[in-house]
């Protein structure tokens, strides 16, 4: 591929993910027919106050990719979609708002939707509806998330050989677990000392997020290495991943190879608006 200059003639690397991105070597996701929308709901899933792990569940429920009976039927893991709680087809939205259980679950909350949810929507659009509808009520797309992720650990508890746990555990569980994150996250106000040994990170500009990706090269056994990590503009981690090539690189070309990487990781999670960033 031959990298473009940009409309000032100017060659960047922006200006290549944009021609990576128009002639499909990073592919765009195709489950949904509206760019603005789905570019919306992937903004919204990582830039949620919330502990990874419960991302990583949206962003899989977004993508119809978590392991429900209905997703392991479609890809022929398992022999039908059948729920195992009530026997209908166990789909993302049915385990986690439609199912006996999930009913009993949220009726035992004082969350209340602003809309009656419907259960031939997906959970993408359950999520963007509810984001609309709760930008200005602070935590409270987060509460419904982490209780949504609550109801999947315990169903996952259960199909385990786990206890069932009851609904108001389930939720209060869900919740402290929460609590407990934003607690710990309280950042502390930075000391002089720390502002002069702290490696300088630049924040990306408002709303877009940065990918820093570096190489490492290991010449004894002509492998090298790549990592990723991607953050907010407030330096907040929402993805990150490392993986070993067994190619005998050059310095320059491990550099090349880390930002190809980051590039294709960038798009792999949703991200559009984005700076890259290496380390030479
Ligand atoms: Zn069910």
């Amino acid at each position: 591929m031959v990298w473009a200059e940009d409309k000032k003639g100017n060659f960047s690397v922006r200006s290549a993910y944009g021609l990576a991105r128009e002639i499909g070597v990073v592919s765009g996701n195709t489950s949904c027919s509206n760019p603005a929308f789905l570019h919306g709901a992937w903004r919204g899933v990582w830039n949620m106050n919330l502990p990874n792990k419960i991302k990583h569940f949206s962003w899989k429920a977004c993508n119809r990719i978590l392991a429900t009976k209905d997703s392991l039927f479609r890809r022929k893991i398992t022999a039908n979609n059948f729920c195992e709680e009530c026997g209908r087809h166990e789909t993302t939205m049915h385990l986690l708002c439609f199912c006996n259980q999930s009913t009993k679950i949220w009726s035992s909350c004082k969350i209340s939707l602003p809309f009656n949810v419907q259960e031939s929507w997906s959970f993408l659009d359950t999520f963007s509806r509810l984001r609309c509808c709760w930008e200005a009520q602070h935590g409270k797309l987060e509460c419904w998330v982490s209780i949504c992720w609550g109801i999947w650990k315990s169903r996952n508890e259960v199909q385990c050989g786990g206890k069932k746990r009851p609904g108001p555990i389930i939720v209060s569980d869900a919740l402290r677990f929460l609590e407990n994150y934003h607690s710990a996250n309280v950042k502390p106000s930075q000391s002089s000392s720390d502002t002069q040994n702290s490696a300088v990170w630049k924040p990306p500009p408002p709303g877009y997020f940065k990918v820093n990706v570096d190489g490492a090269l290991f010449t004894k056994s002509k492998q090298s290495g790549v990592g990723v990590i991607v953050q907010d503009e407030v330096g907040n981690v929402v993805a990150a991943m490392c993986r070993k090539l067994d190619l005998p690189l050059g310095a320059l070309e491990t550099e090349a190879k880390a930002l190809e990487i980051g590039m294709t990781f960038a798009e792999e999670v949703g991200l559009r608006d984005v700076v890259f960033e290496g380390d030479s």
